[in-house]
């Protein structure tokens, strides 16, 4: 959703919209245009950010931060989740020079954690893992010493594609479980449950114990709370380290409505949940998606004091 549309008010249906949103998803914008020179070096470099592609809620706060997750593999995804605004459409050929431009964009923002994610391309062999080893690599040869962080699709679950990705040896592994069990085939597309459980076990098996394997899932598209909890356990038993848990927002009206608005005191009981179950960091806030302040919950590099944070309020504070 469009930053704008949450934080200030609008006409039309943006102004309906805007309305109905709880209090606690209201927030004032950063002052400044910092913003502005994320936008200039991604236009210049010729770069994706799922920032923009998803219409995250949170790109004015982040970008403003010196904050992006670069998109890389085009902006078109071979899938069509009910969820999501990315564009479905016939994908291009890879940039084989995308990855030196991400690294170029990693360098010239200073990132200290780097976070890539990707469309799904399923029309690829690999699922584009090849292409996530380059961008992986480009960047630590600019940035040695950056923690790098990959949300990937699920591969479709091949061996091969997810053992090249931990080869390029990413410090986190990400892949959301999105919903729970009984929503899954209705809101995701040609994904399954038990195959992104698997992807995730895998991918822990196969990079531990250097690698954290993290999850997320959106909550406000109808799921009860013991699906939650069910959901939660199911990660902890693929072995996931790392959890987020934040609000659906319809980012366009072609995708699904919202169901619930949850209440930041419910995002806290799931946090304490969540925490209880093993998790060794959770993010669970009504503004948090699962870049959403992602070097806060990289195991090595947040003291307690930002832990403790990562929660709830979505006006964290530094
Ligand atoms: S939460 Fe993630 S996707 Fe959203 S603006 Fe921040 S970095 Fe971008």
């Amino acid at each position: 959703m469009d930053p704008d549309r949450i934080e200030a008010a609008a006409a039309g249906d943006g102004a309906r919209q805007h309305r109905r949103l709880p209090e606690w998803l209201r927030r004032s914008l950063p002052a400044g245009n910092a913003h502005g020179s994320i936008r200039t070096l991604v236009d210049e470099l010729r770069l994706h950010t799922v920032c923009q592609s998803a219409r995250c809620p949170n790109q004015r706060e982040c970008w403003s931060r010196g904050a992006a997750t670069f998109m890389i593999a085009g902006d078109r995804c071979t899938r069509s989740c009910r969820f999501c605004s990315v564009q479905t459409a016939p994908p291009l050929p890879l940039d084989a020079g995308e990855p030196a431009r991400v690294a170029e964009a990693a360098v010239r923002l200073g990132l200290r954690h780097v976070v890539i994610t990707s469309v799904t391309r399923d029309d690829l062999e690999d699922g584009g893992a090849g292409h996530f080893q380059d961008v992986i690599r480009a960047v630590r040869d600019r940035l040695p010493d950056a923690v790098i962080e990959v949300l990937v699709p699920d591969f479709q679950d091949r061996p091969g594609s997810i053992a090249a990705v931990i080869a390029a040896r990413p410090h986190v592994f990400n892949h959301n479980l999105e919903t729970v069990r009984r929503l899954t085939p209705a809101i995701r597309s040609r994904a399954s449950y038990d195959r992104s459980l698997s992807v995730l076990a895998r991918a822990w098996k196969l990079g531990a114990p250097d690698l954290a394997t993290k999850s997320g899932l959106m909550l406000g598209l109808g799921e009860t709370e013991d699906e939650v909890l069910e959901a939660m356990r199911d990660l902890r038993s693929a072995d996931v380290r790392i959890l987020t848990l934040g609000q659906y927002l319809q980012p366009t009206p072609a995708n699904l409505p919202v169901a619930e608005y949850i209440a930041p005191d419910r995002f806290a009981d799931l946090r304490a949940a969540a925490l209880d179950m093993g998790f060794r960091r959770v993010a669970a806030g009504p503004l948090v998606r699962s870049s959403y302040r992602a070097a806060d919950a990289w195991p090595g590099g947040a003291p307690a004091k930002v832990e403790s944070n990562l929660c709830t309020d979505p006006k964290i504070k530094d």
